[in-house]
């Protein structure tokens, strides 16, 4: 018997149908799915993980009516005088170098200190890496010399503005998903400041960048953009040990199904691995707009609010997941979804 594709698509369709016989549930539509994911999600998100429902799921729902996060950008946030923040200590080897939190899109880097030199991920745009990185290194008594790598989430302006400036002056080792060094150096690409980057190493999955004793472990994981960066970071808060996981990019821009797909592998790992803490790119979805102030304000036997628990980050990519696979269930809704202006 010569098997057509309209009999498999008639046969499948019966197969799904025919349990439902009889019993009066009716079958769902796609939307009706995705909404069910949206639920799913937010009752996963909480309190700790609201910013980044808002960021997918609110999002999708609602398209550019919502701006970044909860907040617009005011239309001067490039003025260093808007952006500028002092650097914080968030851990014994972890600081915090980036803006100041005026929007969701706010871009925020982190450089992890080690006894053979300096880890810096991210490098935000070129103004802001001037400011915040250079002189918050100069603040905190670190030199930008040591900086031995330089981990980018992904290639977007807010994330790789700085880094043709640190490559030139310093010579770290950067590493980048491969699609984004590929999307970096094309001619007019988006994320290139006054100088191309110069292509160095390409991001392999659960490739280690050990610097002094400490091991980052990156994760190949597709869907903010086509080569976005995952990382587990070992971080230290008063002598003891935790883990950071820090999902490399947040919009579901370049696939909402491998976004959705990733988002599960990676939180399985972060599972597996005791991951504690959330760490991001960006500072409202970490919630570092909250937390940063907290620290500095931290007394001796205060817990660091940046250890929020496996659980709080099983909840922030099990939000991601789901959210991701709303979007693929409604793709009119993704094309408003898509439809916003920025980068996160
Ligand atoms: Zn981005």
């Amino acid at each position: 018997m010569k098997i057509r594709v309209q009999d498999i698509a008639f046969w499948t369709a019966l197969a799904i149908a025919a349990p439902m016989a009889g019993t009066g549930i009716a079958q769902r539509s796609p939307r009706e799915e995705g909404l069910a994911h949206i639920a799913t999600a937010k009752k996963a998100a909480g309190y700790d993980n609201a910013v980044l429902f808002d960021h997918t799921c609110s999002r999708l729902l609602v398209g550019a009516a919502l701006p970044y996060g909860r907040i617009a950008p005011p239309p001067n946030d490039r003025d260093p005088k808007n952006f500028h923040t002092e650097p914080v200590k968030v851990f014994d080897n972890l600081y915090y170098v980036g803006e100041k939190m005026q929007h969701g899109g706010s871009p925020s880097a982190w450089a992890l200190v080690t006894s053979e030199g300096i880890i810096l991920i991210d490098t935000m745009f070129e103004n802001s890496m001037h400011d915040e990185i250079l002189g918050g290194f100069t603040k905190l008594n670190l030199n930008p010399a040591d900086i031995k790598y330089i981990l980018i989430s992904h290639n977007h302006p807010d994330h790789t503005g700085g880094l043709s400036y640190l490559q030139t002056t310093y010579h770290p080792k950067v590493i980048m998903g491969g699609p984004d060094w590929d999307a970096a150096l094309r001619p007019n690409a988006r994320g290139v400041a006054a100088a191309p980057p110069i292509r160095d190493i390409s991001a392999a999955d659960g490739q280690k960048v050990t610097l002094g004793g400490v091991t980052i472990t990156l994760y190949v994981t597709p869907g903010h953009t086509a080569g976005t960066v995952s990382m587990l970071i070992p971080v230290i808060d008063k002598g003891v040990p935790h883990l950071a996981a820090l999902w490399g990019g947040t919009g579901m821009q370049f696939s909402a199904a491998d976004y959705s797909t990733q988002a599960a592998r990676f939180r399985n790992i972060a599972a597996k691995a005791g991951a504690d803490v959330v760490l991001s790119t960006h500072s409202q979805l970490d919630s570092s707009d909250v937390k940063l102030p907290l620290i500095l304000k931290r007394r001796p036997g205060d817990p660091n609010p940046y250890v929020v628990g496996t659980d709080v980050v099983q909840g922030y990519l099990s939000v991601a997941h789901e959210c991701g696979a709303a979007a693929v269930l409604m793709p009119e809704e993704y094309k408003g979804y898509l439809g916003r202006s920025g980068s996160d």
